[in-house]
């Protein structure tokens, strides 16, 4: 099983993820935890320059084509193979992140951005996608608030680019009915993610 995490920034993905993963090794579920952009050596690369500060003036088609290019390696490299090999998998951002964030906030058309995704994963989508949503001026102040997290390019944007990213969450909520399960990520932790554990035990019951 595929399973995908999404979310904006600061809506608490990283952290659910590690508790999901506690959840279904107690189910005895052999399960891989890992990242998009990133989670092999190659894609840890491209995810460097992709958020490298410095990298003010890339171009926006060049990083929807990163992204792409990561993900194919990644998926080529540990998805498909430990999917193959009956785990679970659970991964931090995929597709509907580069359809919310290049496909709508940067402007690339949602259908556009799918097209260069097609060609990178072909037929591999995730299964079930838990989207913790969150208004992200909630999300930026945390984000802004924790001095411990290394910043990237993106907390460079402004709040109104994030907005952005939200709302091109909410128009993926309409195109992906199925796979996309929202989860109100405002809400006291043990409770975001027991909606989660919630979605994911539908998921497998059904
Ligand atoms: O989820 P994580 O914080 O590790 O993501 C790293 C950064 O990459 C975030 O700032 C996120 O906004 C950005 N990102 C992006 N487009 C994607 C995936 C991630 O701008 N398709
Ligand atoms: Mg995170």
């Amino acid at each position: 099983t595929f399973i995908t995490l999404e979310g904006v920034e600061g809506a608490g993905k990283t952290t659910i993820l590690h508790e999901l993963h506690q959840y279904l090794l107690e189910k005895e579920l052999e399960t891989v935890v890992t990242r998009e952009p990133g989670g092999i050596e190659i894609a840890e690369k491209i995810r460097n320059v992709i958020l490298d500060r410095s990298h003010t003036n890339m171009d926006a088609r060049t990083e929807a084509l990163l992204y792409a290019a990561a993900r194919r390696q990644h998926l080529v490299e540990k998805v498909i193979p430990n999917l193959e090999a009956g785990k679970v998998i659970l991964c931090d951002r995929f597709i509907d992140s580069s359809l919310a964030y290049q496909g709508f906030a940067r402007d690339l058309g949602i259908d556009e951005v799918f097209e260069i995704n097609k060609f990178a994963i072909k037929e591999c989508m995730p299964h079930i996608t838990l989207l913790l949503n969150l208004d992200p001026r909630i999300g930026m102040e945390r984000i802004w608030s924790n001095t411990e997290r290394e910043q990237n390019r993106l907390d460079l944007e402004s709040l109104s680019f994030h907005e952005k990213v939200y709302e091109g969450y909410q128009l993926l909520i309409r195109q992906f009915p199925q796979r996309i399960k929202v989860i109100d990520a405002d809400q006291p932790y043990e409770k975001v993610l027991k909606e989660c554990i919630e979605a994911l035990e539908n998921y497998f019951n059904t």
